[in-house]
């Protein structure tokens, strides 16, 4: 029998993070945890830690280290240890459950030391683009999806190349707001769209599920990871969020993959795939889930999505910015600070602010990200921008 794999997980205490330890829980014989990582929330780092016993713990915050843990073992501090973390020799694979831009050093990290990627941290291929997919090509490593509707993609395409494919189909949930009226937009409060009617999931990513960033997110993400036109890439809303995302090869066979929306199938087949191992997972009765139901998308209700296709399109530095801007604009949304229909005006003015230009390094995404932020955050009215996605 051969020793379990190492496994580092960053972001160990979010939402995608506690699912993969459940998730590889039920298979100690093929998984080990190496590394377990988390911004600032030491004291769920500690728990984890002490439920887990990994080789060591990453807290990012390097001003979190404070009082003793109960967790005997060993605990690094900021950015660097984080990168590190990402490389780490005893583990082949990485998953990055970060949130933010704040996961793209570590994506490059990971894929520049030749990991298995399993990416949840869509942000990071969607701002880094080319540079990501390059440090990829010369570290030998491997992106493979977590996100649920390009995890579809690939079980969909089975392995067959691009050039086979006419077009995919991803499905969106459509949100909380799904059939609320614009005229009702303005009396959206954070507690509203964090309410998501399908998927349980950290606060950014529920707020994007809200005004279809994400979407727009994950139309570039499956741009970059298969290389697809956007031409080629449709999405359609799904409410029940059973059907995860389709695949309609030349010959007119569409492939769809489906099951009760848990983020635990795709993380286990980020970890496992192309093997299927044992699950423990609710059952899929086509007679009781009903009639499966799809809509349009309502464009001019939702504009963050067309902003972000059209950032993706544009490429360079422009997915940087929309996301920079996004991120700070969701963040004043659930401080109350602007409303929900503000996020993407905050976005607006910050795309048309900043000129895109070709991505040449890390630095170079380091700097417009900044400049974003200061950006979006002026037309927010905040004085400095958040720096929240950064610790020293
Ligand atoms: P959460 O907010 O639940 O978790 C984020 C994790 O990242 C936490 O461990 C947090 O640590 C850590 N973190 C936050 N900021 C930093 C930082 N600056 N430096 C280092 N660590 C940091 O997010 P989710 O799990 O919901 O999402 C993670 C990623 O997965 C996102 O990119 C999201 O889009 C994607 N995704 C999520 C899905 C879901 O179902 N949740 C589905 C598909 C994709 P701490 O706890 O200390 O703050
Ligand atoms: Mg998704």
């Amino acid at each position: 029998m051969t020793a379990p794999r190492g496994v580092v997980v960053l972001g160990a205490t979010g939402s995608i993070g506690r699912s993969t330890l459940n998730v590889m829980a039920r298979h100690p014989d093929r998984f080990r945890v190496v590394a377990l990582t988390a911004g600032r929330r030491a004291a769920e780092l500690d728990r984890l830690a002490s439920r887990w016993n990994p080789d060591y713990v990453v807290l990012a915050d390097s001003g979190g280290r404070g009082p003793a843990r109960d967790w005997p073992g060993e605990w690094r501090y900021g950015t660097e240890a984080m990168r590190m973390a990402a490389a780490d020799p005893e583990s082949p694979t990485v998953v990055n459950a970060l949130v933010g831009f704040a996961g793209l050093e570590s994506t490059l990290a990971s894929l520049e030391a030749g990991k298995r990627l399993a990416l949840a941290n869509k942000e990071s291929l969607v701002v880094g683009g080319d540079l990501v997919l390059e440090a990829a090509r010369t570290g030998g490593g491997e992106i493979v999806p977590v996100d649920s509707e390009h995890s579809a993609i690939m079980q969909c395409l089975c392995q067959r190349p691009t050039s086979e494919v006419n077009r995919v189909i991803l499905t969106a949930s459509g949100g909380p707001f799904r059939d609320l009226s614009r005229a009702e937009f303005g009396s959206i409060r954070p507690e509203d769209a964090l309410a998501h009617p399908t998927w349980s999931m950290g606060q950014k990513i529920t707020v994007d599920s809200a005004t279809l960033a994400n979407k727009a997110l994950e139309v570039i993400e499956a741009h970059l990871l298969f290389g697809f036109d956007f031409d080629q890439i449709e999405v359609v809303v799904h409410p029940a969020s059973i059907v995860h995302s389709m695949v309609e090869f030349r010959d007119g066979s569409t492939m769809a993959q489906l099951g009760h929306p848990t983020m635990e199938v795709p993380i286990l087949y980020a970890l496992s795939g192309p093997e299927r191992l044992e699950n423990q997972f609710r059952a899929f009765d086509p007679v009781e889930s009903g009639p499966l139901e799809f809509e349009r998308l309502r464009h001019e209700d939702f504009p963050m999505f067309d902003l972000g296709v059209a950032a993706g399109r544009v490429g360079g530095t422009a997915p940087a910015v929309y996301n920079a801007a996004n991120e700070v604009a969701v963040a004043a949304f659930l401080e109350n600070r602007i409303g929900f229909t503000g996020i993407p005006t905050v976005v607006e003015h910050a795309l048309s602010a900043i000129p895109p230009s070709p991505i040449g390094s890390l630095e170079d995404l380091v700097q417009v990200d900044a400049e974003a932020r200061v950006c979006a955050a002026e037309r927010v009215g905040t004085p400095s921008p958040a720096r929240g996605d950064r610790f020293p």
